[in-house]
């Protein structure tokens, strides 16, 4: 009989597992790739569609197009998760499987900060497409850049918005009659390479953009328009660009397979505390940051792993932790900082590439060579 493998979510990590596993075996197993959604998009397009570089409509990538053999991928809801029977309940019914791979995401906590569910945001599609429609009549006051908490996702895009929306006013004339403040819950913009967050902080000094660090939204009123820090300090905005904070799927929860907020994973293999079941992804704690490029490095290692059990070999330990990040700084240029989490005993290290016109090329290749791989687009 075919080995069942179950993978629940298509996103970065969900697709490059099943792309690497259809690669290895083809229809000599049965993969089963689950998402509630129709389409994938990169995060980062987010930013482009915020302002005005790209349509809504335009950075779908529809999932009809992720055709592999050996993959079935359906559309349908999941409700719960029996981790020890390695079965899954849908709105559509039930799948069992032989592995399991939980690769689900984060979902967004709009009610741990107060009139959070209400303020604008840049973090969905929708919110991302609402301050689009904003941005365009805005020509005078505080713009403020505010997090919900730590973890959240992708620790650059704050710091990109704040650059790019300075590019953005200064394109339009009216960069002298707005301020922009960026608050973070890291003490630093880039905390694993110190020479990342130095150059992005000159780059903040340069712009005359205030950077507060280590300090957390507590509430936002959209009535008087202010947000209040977790040290009581208080900041008024014209234009407020929120940060939601993030936990696993509450689905996960229900189901037994959280602690903290997030599933427990060894970082090295992906393996749960239950057999054959492997979890990646933003919605593990596999010891890196919760952005796409990790979800597909732990997607790698698990895929090594699943093929050589597969092939009765032996299985190799291959999550390396490392991930490379690209970060708009604005005026066209991008900065890379490729980052280790795991070589160093004492903490991961980073190395900084400065920001250049040539590697917004680095940046385009990695969403076209995803399109290409995942959706023959
Ligand atoms: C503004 C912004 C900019 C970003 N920029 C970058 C960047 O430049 N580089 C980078 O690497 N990362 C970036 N990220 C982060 C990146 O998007 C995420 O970290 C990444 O998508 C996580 O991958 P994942 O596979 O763990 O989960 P996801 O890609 O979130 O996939 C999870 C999937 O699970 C599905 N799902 C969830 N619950 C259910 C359910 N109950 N039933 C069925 N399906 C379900 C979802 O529909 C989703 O498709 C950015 C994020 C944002 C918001």
């Amino acid at each position: 009989m075919k080995k069942r493998i179950l993978i629940l979510g298509a996103g970065f990590g969900g697709m490059e597992l099943s792309t690497m596993l259809s690669e290895a075996f083809g229809d000599a197993i049965e993969v089963t790739l689950i998402d509630k959604n129709d389409s994938f998009y990169f995060g980062f397009s987010k930013l482009d569609v915020m302002f005005g570089r790209a349509q809504p409509n335009a950075v779908l990538l529809p999932y009809k197009k992720f055709v592999k053999p050996g993959v079935r991928l359906l559309q349908e809801t999941i409700s719960l998760i029996d981790p020890v029977a390695k079965r899954v309940t849908t709105d559509r019914g039930t799948h069992e499987a032989d592995f399991l791979v939980i690769a689900l995401g984060a979902d967004y906590d709009f009610a741990k900060t107060p009139g959070m569910a209400e303020a604008t945001e840049f973090y969905t599609l929708e919110g991302a497409t609402r301050l689009g429609e904003i941005l365009p009549s805005f020509s005078k006051g505080r713009v403020l850049i505010a997090v919900g908490g730590a973890p959240f996702k992708c620790p650059p895009a704050p710091s990109e918005a704040a650059l790019m929306m300075h590019d953005y006013l200064s394109t339009r004339g009216v960069r002298s009659a707005c301020e922009i403040t960026l608050i973070l819950p890291l003490e630093v913009p880039v905390p694993p390479s110190p020479e990342t967050s130095r150059a992005l902080l000159a780059a903040f000094a340069e712009r005359n953009i205030t950077f507060v660090g280590d300090r957390e939204m507590r509430s936002v009123d959209t009535q008087r328009r202010e947000v209040t820090l977790d040290d009581g300090r208080v900041f008024p905005y014209d234009l407020f660009l929120g940060v939601p904070a993030i936990h696993a799927p509450k689905m996960l929860e229900v189901s037994g397979m959280t602690e903290n907020g997030y599933v427990p994973v060894k970082p090295r293999t992906l393996e749960t505390c239950f057999p054959d079941v492997y979890a990646i992804g933003d919605c593990a704690r596999q010891g890196t940051p919760k952005a796409g490029v990790f979800a597909e490095g732990a997607a790698r290692a698990v895929a090594k792993a699943l093929i050589a059990r597969l092939r009765n070999e032996e299985v190799p330990v291959t999550h390396a932790g490392t991930g490379v990040c690209f970060i708009e700084f604005g005026a066209g240029r991008i900065g890379q900082v490729e980052v280790d989490f795991f070589s160093n005993p004492d903490g991961p290290t980073g190395t900084y590439h400065e920001p250049s016109v040539a590697l917004r090329a680095g940046k385009e290749h990695f969403s076209a060579s995803r399109r290409a791989r995942w959706f023959g687009l």
